[in-house]
């Protein structure tokens, strides 16, 4: 993309090349800057977590909570995880990460189920760079230093996990779900990769990525999309979640049509403390 960009920026005149070059150097001193950041935010105790309750509507309860990272830098402000996590990926922070956010929500976890807190299982976001860097032994360490029981536990991967090595990450599934770890597949619909593999892995349930669920019941291709996913899940065996369900009208047509755990801003905002949601 960038010598495609340089490339239209010579041709439109040397001006533009030259603001070009600039925006790119800051750019990169931009980038520079988050990387080192982040390098020391561990240490500087400047990540939290927060979790956004999973509600269902057949049953009246909570079927699970997410926990989603957040980070607050002195100098940079709030980041956002969907820009940091990837570079996290990229300069080998991730595994580091991913178990202090293990760690961390494990143990809150554990102080809910002590105080009768009914908010189901945990679920926490796991990058298919951490398949080859010990997860089982990163989760395994969370349970017992928190004394969470397994079966608490669910684990949310994409697509892109299936990409590379698929007989080892196939493998590290298997050895999580023998334990009693639920395995749930994220943003389903948006990725690459082959249905075969829906069959062939412990994966328990799937998350209908939000993008479709944006367009319900507005938009009659998404609705044929996501009436397809539910009953192919449900074919399956597989349990359902859509995320990012925002107003009754979605939560509508989902019902209507066999999907009833719902996760979004309509039933619960992510937050440092679910109980006062719970309360409602
Ligand atoms: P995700 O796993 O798909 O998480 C759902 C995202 O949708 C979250 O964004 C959540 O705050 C947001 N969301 C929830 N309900 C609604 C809604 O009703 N409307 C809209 N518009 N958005 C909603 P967030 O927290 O900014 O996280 C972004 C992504 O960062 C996550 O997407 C996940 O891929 C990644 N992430 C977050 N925490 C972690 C983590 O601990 N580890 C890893 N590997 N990735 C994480
Ligand atoms: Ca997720
Ligand atoms: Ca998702
Ligand atoms: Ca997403």
């Amino acid at each position: 993309h960038a010598d495609i960009a340089m490339y239209e920026a010579k041709s439109q005149g040397r001006n533009t090349y030259q603001s070009f070059k600039k925006e790119m150097n800051h750019a990169a001193a931009q980038k520079l800057a988050l990387e080192n950041h982040l390098r020391a935010a561990l240490v500087n105790d400047e990540f939290t977590i927060n979790y956004q309750l999973q509600y269902d509507n057949k049953n009246n309860c909570y079927k699970g909570l997410e926990a989603l990272i957040r980070w607050k830098n002195p100098i940079l402000g709030n980041v956002s995880p969907a820009e940091f996590i990837p570079v996290a990926e990229d300069i080998g922070l991730i595994v580091d990460i991913e178990r202090w956010v293990f760690n961390k929500a494990c143990l809150q976890r554990r102080i809910w189920l002590e105080q009768g807190v009914a908010c189901g299982k945990l679920s926490v976001n796991v990058s298919a760079k951490h398949f080859s860097k010990n997860l089982f032994q990163s989760i395994t360490d969370a349970l017992s230093i928190s004394g969470l029981p397994a079966k608490y536990l669910e684990i949310e991967i994409t697509e892109s996990c299936f990409i590379t090595r698929f007989d080892f990450v196939s493998d590290v599934m298997k050895q999580l779900t023998d334990i009693g770890i639920t395995i749930s597949l994220d943003d389903f619909g948006t990725g690459y990769s082959s249905l075969s593999y829906l069959s062939q892995l412990p994966i328990n349930a799937i998350k209908i990525d939000a993008s479709f669920v944006a367009n319900i019941p507005g938009k009659e291709r998404d609705c044929r999309l996501v009436t397809g996913i539910i009953s192919m899940a449900q074919s399956l065996g597989l349990d359902i979640v859509a995320e990012g369900v925002e107003d009754i009208e979605q939560e509508q047509f989902l019902k209507d049509n066999g999907c009833h755990v719902i996760q979004g801003y309509l039933y619960s905002k992510p937050c440092r403390d679910i109980c006062t949601q719970l309360a409602r």
